[in-house]
Formats: structure tokens, C-alpha cells, sequence
């Protein structure tokens, strides 16, 4: 798909904001993560220095890119928000949240904790919460909750052909120790009911899902069209039940940095280790950036520079309150 944008002002200023971030300093720039060799310092990064990527479409169905954008990364926890939405739609909210809660923890994505109040993972967008929402899939077996989540995630995409990539799943479910342990110790606490090496793998396996901004953007943009698909016309969530996602990626979705992107940012987004962010601004377009370099947390350095300023200049921030003239200027 190419970028089918109509205003060349706009793809001058993302290119703008591109070449600015590509050549800012990363203060925090504390790890990289690439399945099958984990976690690594900056020093011992290559070319993933340089990968970034952002992307623009709007719910009017324009596209707009700059840099890697079309470069591929594995989706990793950006997953969660679609398979939170799955869940929603096969159960509905009383029965998802019996399973998992809709509270920020205030702990690492990879956590051990759990709220013990209710018995429950803190809420769907950490790990121990996507293997709740990924057990509660409706589907005879592994094979068909496979494809279900597969198909779902082409119509948010755009993308039919969007498949898990064998290499990275076989490299994610060798390191999975955490998360088996996680998954294993959720089953002692009735937290999940399943097989659950099915369940491991089910979400390993979305996690090894590989997509491009352009993706993450069009995901986004879904969302932001109230679950319908801006480019295909096709639905892929029920109208309802993009309230809750939004709400919970606003309060939960960038881990322990959560509450402070909250205040800063001021706009529904989800993070991923392999440096993905979505971002969704409600009736008006999808953001998808990449870059690999993270913060002690987990999240794209620049990713979480570009949403900041973009959030700023163009006036995003949920609780901001700028004249039309501060807007126009922008
Ligand atoms: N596959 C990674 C994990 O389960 C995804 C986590 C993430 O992106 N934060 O640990």
C-alpha cells in the first residue's frame, strides 16, 4: 500500500519532525530488545541506531509516513490492545473484568504481581493481563483462536496477509521463562483456565506478529474511526467497546510510565519492546512510530519525543484547553 496522502504541507512537516528526532540527543536511551538475543546496552547496538519511522492516517483514510516507515518490527505488547478488544467483544465487560482488572499497576509489563484484591491480573495491558484476555479467546482450539486473532488483527491493519513471523516465535517461546512462570503461576490462582502452554503460545505468538508504522497507524486510526477501518470500510471491533480499550491504553498502556505519559502526552497509547507506539486521537487519526532505542521502562525513546511533540503543537492533549488561534499557529 503507498502512502496516498493529499497535502504536501503535512508530509513536509512530518519529515521536518523526522529529520529533528533521527538527530536528537536520546538521554534515556537505556536498552535495546531483538528476540533471541534480549535485552542489550546502546553500546552494543548496529544499525537499529538509526531505524525510525512515524506515521500519520487520518479517519478520513489519508496516509502520511516518514523515515522506516514501512520498516517491519515485531508487534510485541501492542498486541494487547486488540486482544483485550477480542475478549470484550466475546464476553462483554462484566465477565472480562471478573479476569482481569482495569487498574495501573504502577509495575514493570513483566510483573509477578497481581492485584489480590480480586484475584486478577491489574489490568489487560501487561503481560500477566494479556494472558488473561488471551485465555478468554473465544475458540475450540489453539488453532482457531490463532486464527481468529490473526484475521482480527488484518481488518485493523488493512492487512490480510499479517501472520506471525516462525523465527521470532520460536526465538520468544525459547526466552519465555517469565512469562511461562507467569502463565503457570496465573493457572495455581484459577486465573486462567486453559492449556496453558496453548495460551503461552497464543500470545507469544501475537507478540511475533511483524508490522510497519503504516500497520501501527492504521490499527490506530481504526480505533480512533470508532472500530472501522478508515481505508477498508471493514469493522473490526464493536462501536462500544473502543471506549474501554481507549481508556485503559490512556491509564495503563506505557507500563510504568504510565501516569506520567498521561500528564505529559495526554493521549491513548500503547508501547511495545521492540520500540512500537500506537497512539489514538479519538475522531481524528492514528499515530504509529518506531524506533528501537528504549528507557528503563521499556519504551521507544524517540517514539514517546515524537508523540510529545506532536501532542503540543498540534493541541492533543485530552485536558488541554488552547484557543482555535493557538491551534492554528501550531
Ligand atoms: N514478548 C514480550 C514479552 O512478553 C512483549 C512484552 C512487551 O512488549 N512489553 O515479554
Amino acid at each position: 500500500m503507498g502512502k496516498g496522502h493529499v497535502d504536501p504541507r503535512i508530509d513536509d512537516k512530518l519529515e521536518e519532525l523526522y529529520r529533528r528526532h533521527l538527530d536528537a540527543e536520546e538521554p534515556t536511551l537505556a536498552k535495546y530488545y531483538t528476540p533471541g538475543r534480549g535485552y542489550y546496552p546502546p553500546e552494543l547496538a548496529g544499525e537499529e541506531r538509526d531505524h525510525f519511522g512515524v506515521c500519520l492516517v487520518s479517519t478520513d483514510g489519508q496516509v502520511y509516513g516518514a523515515g522506516d516507515y514501512e520498516l517491519r518490527f515485531a508487534l510485541q505488547s501492542l498486541s494487547k490492545v486488540f486482544v483485550y478488544g477480542m475478549a470484550l467483544c466475546d464476553h462483554g465487560r462484566e465477565r472480562v473484568l471478573e479476569n482481569v482488572g482495569v487498574e495501573p499497576s504502577g509495575n514493570a509489563f513483566n510483573s509477578l504481581v497481581f492485584d489480590e484484591r480480586y484475584n486478577r491480573p491489574f489490568n489487560p495491558m501487561v503481560n500477566s493481563g494479556a494472558l488473561a484476555t488471551t485465555d478468554l479467546i473465544a475458540a475450540e482450539g489453539y488453532t482457531e483462536a490463532w486464527e481468529r486473532i490473526r484475521g482480527t488483527f488484518g481488518v485493523y491493519a488493512a492487512d490480510d496477509t499479517l501472520e506471525a513471523d516462525e523465527e521470532i516465535f520460536r526465538e520468544e517461546m525459547r526466552d519465555a521463562d517469565r512469562n511461562r512462570a507467569t502463565a503457570y503461576l496465573m493457572r495455581s490462582y484459577g486465573m486462567i483456565g486453559r492449556e496453558v502452554e496453548n495460551t503461552l503460545a497464543l500470545y507469544l505468538r501475537q507478540c511475533s506478529i511483524p508490522v510497519n508504522c503504516q500497520d501501527l497507524a492504521t490499527m490506530a486510526a481504526t480505533l480512533a474511526n470508532g472500530g472501522t477501518n478508515p481505508i477498508t470500510g471493514r469493522q473490526a471491533i464493536e462501536r462500544p467497546y473502543v471506549r474501554d480499550i481507549l481508556s485503559v491504553m490512556y491509564t495503563c498502556g506505557m507500563y510504568d510510565f504510565a501516569g506520567q505519559w498521561a500528564y505529559e502526552v495526554g493521549i491513548p497509547a500503547k508501547s511495545g519492546v521492540s520500540g512500537g507506539i500506537l497512539a489514538v486521537i479519538p475522531g481524528k487519526f492514528g499515530i504509529g512510530v518506531f524506533s528501537p532505542g528504549l528507557d528503563v521502562q521499556g519504551n521507544s525513546v524517540r517514539g514517546i519525543a515524537v508523540c510529545e511533540e506532536l501532542s503540543d503543537r498540534l493541541g492533543l492533549h485530552v485536558f488541554a484547553n488552547e484557543s482555535e488561534d493557538a491551534l492554528l499557529q501550531a
